[in-house]
């Protein structure tokens, strides 16, 4: 048997993987006995906000997860395809009947018992009885402090701090100049995915750099101090790591204090002047094309309106174009590449394995998708076999690789992107062929590891039933 704790995205698909290998489920949801800030219903798989799963052509990286989740009998998906709204290039579905749909499939499954409780200590695992956690970014807090005494308390996070990112070609280069500091280790800049939280690493190089004068930087402390908050909700309410403020509460701390944390001139020269600036905004190079470039440590909860304009006021910004504005919420998440294996076993105990959110992934579709392949592991290896993942040419393989192989030191949840998949040698030229050949490759290959394993009964039995 298998035990899973969240009736989730995660928790759901994983149960569903597990039943459709022939080996017993029982799936501890605390709905409706306790609730969390997020959740309305006592569904299974309910959605807390948007009801979009995103974009749904193989040109879009969530597109070709999508894809492969189908291909391996993925409930999620046949569900969210079954429920689907028109909503133009994007899959999004009715979010009742989508968590209905889930609910009763699995209610109707008779090797999966649900039982509605808080689990509030991690069961016991083992190979033959493997576990699973999947809880979500708003695991209730007993189970919270026994993931902390799990991993560690510098292994699990409580919040998410993403910081503005702006479109490379917004950005003015008459005014900002590339430089690392001085005397830190020059490297590669390394594109990440989405996040970033605190000030930049010493180590980091290769960042464009807005400087300030004295003048502009009163400026901007001034705006800062005095711009509107976004309205909070109750599950963003909890106090702030100081590790990872935002850049208005250190505003509010002192008229220097940014100017010693995220704006630090310390080891640059502007070559326009010969001199260290008064203060520095860094912007590091955020996607594999450079297309994107986010700003260091510049988490903030400021009103959307409110960080384009006070944010327009940095130098070399002044027309920047956002991709996304910053934002912190509350979400509960282990430092996957600390802690987890491709497999999503959590690397000390292999009988427990993390997935969904709460693994260190960002969003439905990317939490169901783990829990699909934690399913099938941990059904794997309650049946004696070894755990497998597909290969790092699919999006389920790329999604597994970043969360197990990525710097713990800077480790952000993330969304899958094609930044995280190989890239086709010889690819044609152009993005969107470029994406085409991957995404086809992707689906060759996973074609390829479903017939080499028993897997691939699982996707033909799962489909046998819709
Ligand atoms: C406010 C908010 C808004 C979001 N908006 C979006 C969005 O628009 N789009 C998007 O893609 N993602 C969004 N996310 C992220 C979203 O939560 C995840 O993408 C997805 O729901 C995670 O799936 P999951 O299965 O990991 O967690 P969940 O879907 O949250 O499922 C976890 C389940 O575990 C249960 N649980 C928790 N603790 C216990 C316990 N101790 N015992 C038993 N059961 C327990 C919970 O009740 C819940 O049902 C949002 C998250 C939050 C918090």
């Amino acid at each position: 048997m298998v035990r899973i704790v969240g009736g989730g995205l995660a928790g759901s698909e994983a149960a569903w993987q597990i039943a459709s290998r022939g080996v017993p489920v029982s799936l501890h949801e605390m709905r409706p006995v306790r609730s969390t800030a997020a959740h309305r219903t006592d569904r299974l798989a309910e959605l807390v906000c948007s009801n979009s799963f995103r974009g749904a052509s193989l040109e879009n990286a969530v597109g070709l997860l999508k894809e492969e989740m189908r291909r391996l009998g993925s409930l999620v998906m046949r569900v969210g395809d079954e429920t689907r709204v028109p909503a133009g290039s994007a899959l999004a579905v009715d979010r009742e009947r989508f968590a209905k749909g889930v609910t009763e499939a699995l209610e109707a499954e008779p090797l999966i018992t649900i039982r509605r409780e808080e689990v509030r200590r991690i069961p016991e695992a083992s190979n033959r009885e493997p576990v699973i956690v999947a809880t979500g970014p708003l695991t209730s807090p007993d189970l919270a402090a026994e993931l902390t005494a799990l991993v560690g308390r510098e292994q699990l996070y409580f919040f998410d701090a993403i910081s503005p990112i702006v479109h490379a070609d917004s950005i003015d280069r008459s005014k900002v100049f590339r430089a690392s500091r001085r005397g830190r280790k020059e490297r590669a800049a390394e594109p990440r995915v989405g996040r970033t939280c605190g000030a930049a690493s010493e180590e980091e190089g290769d960042y464009l750099n807005c400087p300030l004068t004295a003048a502009e930087y009163e400026r901007f402390h001034a705006a800062l101090t005095t711009a509107e908050l976004a309205e909070l909700h109750d599950f963003d309410r909890t106090p702030f790591f100081e590790g990872c403020l935002p850049i208005e509460v250190m505003a509010h701390r002192g008229v220097d204090t940014l100017r010693f944390g995220p704006m630090k001139p310390v080891g640059l020269t502007d070559p326009a002047t010969g001199r260290q600036p008064y203060a520095v905004v860094q912007l590091r190079q955020d996607d594999l094309a450079a297309d994107h470039f986010s700003l260091v440590g510049f988490q903030t909860q400021l009103r959307w309106p409110e960080q384009r304009r006070v944010l327009r006021m940095i130098p070399g910004l002044e027309q920047a174009e956002f991709v996304r504005l910053g934002t912190i919420h509350r979400n509960t998440y282990v430092n996957a590449p600390s802690v987890l294996a491709p497999t999503w076993q959590t690397r000390n105990r292999p009988g427990l394995f993390i997935a969904g959110q709460v693994s260190g992934v960002e969003g439905y579709v990317e939490s169901a998708a783990s829990g699909l392949v934690a399913g099938l592991n941990a059904a794997a290896l309650a049946a004696g076999e070894e755990p497998r993942v597909p290969p790092r040419t699919t999006a389920l393989g790329a999604l597994a690789h970043y969360v197990s192989h990525a710097d713990p030191s800077h480790y952000q949840p993330t969304n899958i992107a094609f930044g995280l998949i190989p890239t086709v040698a010889d690819a044609p030229r152009g993005r969107q062929a470029r994406r085409r050949a991957a995404a086809q490759r992707a689906l060759a290959d996973l074609a390829a590891w479903c017939d080499a394993e028993p897997v691939a009964a699982v996707g033909a039995r799962a489909d046998a039933r819709t």
